[in-house]
This record gives C-alpha cells, structure tokens and sequence, in this order.
C-alpha cells in the first residue's frame, strides 16, 4: 500500500474511466466492424463513382505543358488504379456482413480498406506538389475515414500515426522548400490530429449508446418479466396454475354480458372432490396436493379454448363453458368424472370421485353470476347429499 496522495481521487477517475471505456469497447467489438462492413458496402462504391468522374476529368485534360499533362494522367491513373480495388473490396464487404459470424479478416477488411485509402491520399498528395502545394487528398481521406468508419481509438493512433509518417517522409523526397515542407508536415499534423479526435469521440459515442440501449432493453426484458409475474400472480392459483377464484368472476361476468346480449346460453359447473380430507389424512397433504394438480390438469385438457377453468377453493373446482347448454354441459361434467377414475395416483387405493352441480342460463332468462354460482353449489351439495361420485344439474 503505498501514502495516499492529493491526486489519488484523479488517479481513481482515470482508473474508472478507463475501465468503463474498456468494458464498453468490448460490449461493441461485434457490431463496429458489422456496421463498418455494412457502411463499407456503399462507400467503396461512392469511392469508385468519384474516381470514375476523375478518370472522366484527368484523363482528357490537355496543357501546353509536359509537366502538368504527365501530372493528369497520373492522377487519372490513380483513381482507375483505385475504382478497380475498391470495386471487389464494395462487393466482399456486401457478403461478409450477412455472415452470421464474423471471421478475423471481415472484421479486418475495413481496417485494411482505411488503410488503402490513406495509401492512395499519400500517393495523391505526393503526386499533387508536382503542380500545387496543397495536401488536400490527404486531408480528405483523414477525416472522411475518421467520419464514415467506427475504429477503435487504439486502430486509429496506429493507422494515423503511420500514415502521417509515411506523408512526412513522402513530402521531403519532392519537397525542396525548406519552409512549404514544414508548413506542410505540420498541416497534415493538425488534420491527423483532428481525425484522431472526431474518430474517439464519434467512437466513443456509439459504445456509450450502444451500453446504454442494452441496459434498457435489459430493463425492459425485466419489467415485462416481473408484470407476467405479477399478472400471474393475481390472477392464477400457484398450486395448479389454474385461474384463481376472483379471476374466474370477473372473466365470467364478461362473458355474461356477451351471452346475454347474444341471447346464447352458459354453463357453469362445480366440481368438489369426494372425501378429499381422507385422501389427506391417509396419504398426507402432498399427495393431495398431486390429486388437486391432477384433477385440474384433466380439466383444463377437456375443454375448449373459450372455456376456462378455476380453482375456486381448498378441492373446488369451476368451469365456465360459453355458448354450452346444461345438457353439454352435464355432459363434459360426466366425462370429467370418467376421467378422473381413470386418474393413477400411485399411493391411493381407491380411484378419485368428484361430485358436479350443473347451472346454466339459457340466455332468455336474464341470470346473474351469483345466481348461477348459488345454483351450480345447491346442485352440487345436492350431488354429496345423493351419495357423491355423480353430477346433479339445478332444477
Ligand atoms: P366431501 O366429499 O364432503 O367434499 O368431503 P371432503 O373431505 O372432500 O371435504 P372437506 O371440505 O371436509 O375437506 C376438504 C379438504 O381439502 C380439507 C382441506 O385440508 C383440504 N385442502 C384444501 N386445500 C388444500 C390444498 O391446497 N392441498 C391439500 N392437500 N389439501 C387441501
Ligand atoms: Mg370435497
Ligand atoms: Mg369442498
């Protein structure tokens, strides 16, 4: 542990800052050179559109001098020299951004084109001190990548730094005046510079959105997550995944209402299991818990997709059956029976009974829930009174 000092705070900012850039460069190290590809793609060809209309304008020109027409036809055959690379590097960079994975050299291609166009600028500026004293194509080619392509800080200090290295030494093998040599290397630095800067911060900017939009589709992912939960939680019963009780009721009064309107009849049927406390008792409460998701799985399979099914308490069981007469709904409630002797619980002796009321509204008699609900339970206390194991439909 080394003495703290005044500048321990900075030091730590520094350290969290690298680190946050560092986690951030890695969170992009798929997408940049995706995007760089994809954007490759159409710059190659703006590229060679430019050196077309070069070629067009070079090509042609005439002077009265030897020196300014070998110097056109260089700078023509330069930019056809280009238009014929860049043309398959448009063309690779097209396919290799389908690629589902991408392999080490399409993520190197557009480092590699950057690098081809700062070539060719050096070869363009070195080529333009014939008949001027500008370093324009340079330039150009140093901020328009640092513009139209997303390369890591560490990319681009390397790719630029060799670059203007490569353009100093250049510049002094044509360059005789002392002082147009210095301006020159020191302009070229400056622009160097600047596209160092636009292309950290045009980086820096996309890492920082890119974390940013994954936190928020995290968080999004989470939300919509915990409101299923909730949802499901309000309105399942967690033993047998069925509807809950107030779910069942307020569900069936829409239903209702849509019957109603449609004068269609409904059917309500309840189930309570016979002698359930005994299967507790005898086996202990987890194999009844495996009889109550049985039954309610038998259930939930043996009715249509308007249907619905509740648990309604303890071993009570409601189904709701739209646009069913009593009749059909006697029905489902005798097979329900069927299915449940048919249940292989493996500790219990006996098969499983249930006992059904069987309430419905024809849709020509206005019902309410309630009344439905009072009904379906006398028949059903009617059905234990009988004896059990058997469906009563309400008078
Ligand atoms: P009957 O034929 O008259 O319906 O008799 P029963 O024993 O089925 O009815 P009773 O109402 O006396 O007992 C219901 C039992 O259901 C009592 C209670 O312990 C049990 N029970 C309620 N909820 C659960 C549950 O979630 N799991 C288990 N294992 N048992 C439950
Ligand atoms: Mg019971
Ligand atoms: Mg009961």
């Amino acid at each position: 542990m080394g003495a703290r000092t005044p500048y321990d705070p900075l030091i730590m900012t520094i350290r969290e800052t690298w680190r946050r850039w560092t986690e951030e460069d890695r969170l992009v190290q798929d997408s940049a050179p995706r995007r760089n590809l994809q954007v490759l793609s159409v710059a190659a060809w703006v590229l060679v559109a430019l050196n077309a209309v070069h070629v067009a304008v070079f090509g042609v020109l005439t002077f009265d001098e030897p020196v300014r027409d070998a110097w056109a036809r260089q700078i023509a055959m330069a930019h056809g020299v280009m238009a014929v690379v860049m043309a398959p590097i448009g063309g690779l960079a097209r396919r290799l951004h389908a690629q589902p994975v991408l392999s080490v050299g399409s993520r190197a291609l557009p480092v590699v084109a950057c690098a081809v166009v700062l070539a060719w600028a050096i070869v363009l500026t070195v080529m333009d001190q014939a008949v001027s004293t500008s370093i324009d194509p340079y330039v150009n080619a140093a901020v328009g990548v640092a513009i139209v392509f997303l390369l890591r800080p560490s990319t681009v200090v390397g790719l630029m730094g060799v670059a203007w290295v490569a353009l100093v030494w250049a510049l002094g093998r044509v360059t005789d005046d002392a002082a147009l040599l210095t301006t020159n290397r020191m302009n070229a630095a400056s622009a160097t510079a600047l596209a160092v800067l636009v292309s950290v911060l045009f980086w820096r900017y996309y890492a920082r959105t890119e974390r940013l939009q994954r936190v928020l589709a995290q968080t999004n992912r989470q939300l919509q997550a915990q409101r299923a939960e909730l949802e499901a939680l309000a309105t399942r019963d967690p033993l047998t995944g069925l509807l809950n009780r107030r779910e069942l009721v307020r569900q069936a009064e829409i239903e209702l209402a849509r019957v109603r309107r449609l004068k269609a009849p409904l059917s309500l049927v309840m189930l309570d299991l016979d002698h359930f406390k005994a299967i507790n008792d005898r086996h202990g409460h987890a194999v009844g818990d495996e009889v109550l998701r049985q039954t309610a799985r038998l259930m939930a399979n043996s009715i249509r997709k308007t249907d619905r099914v509740a648990r309604f308490g303890g071993e009570e069981f409601v189904l709701l059956l739209p646009d069913t007469t009593v009749d059909h709904a006697r029905q489902l409630a005798d097979k329900l029976r069927e299915g449940l002797a048919q249940l292989s619980i493996a500790t219990l002796e006996g098969p499983v009974t249930a006992s059904l009321g069987v309430a419905g509204s024809t849709g020509d008699v206005d019902r309410s829930l309630d009344a439905l609900l009072l009904q379906a339970d006398q028949a059903l206390y009617e059905a234990k009174r009988r004896g059990r194991n058997r469906t009563v439909v309400a008078a």
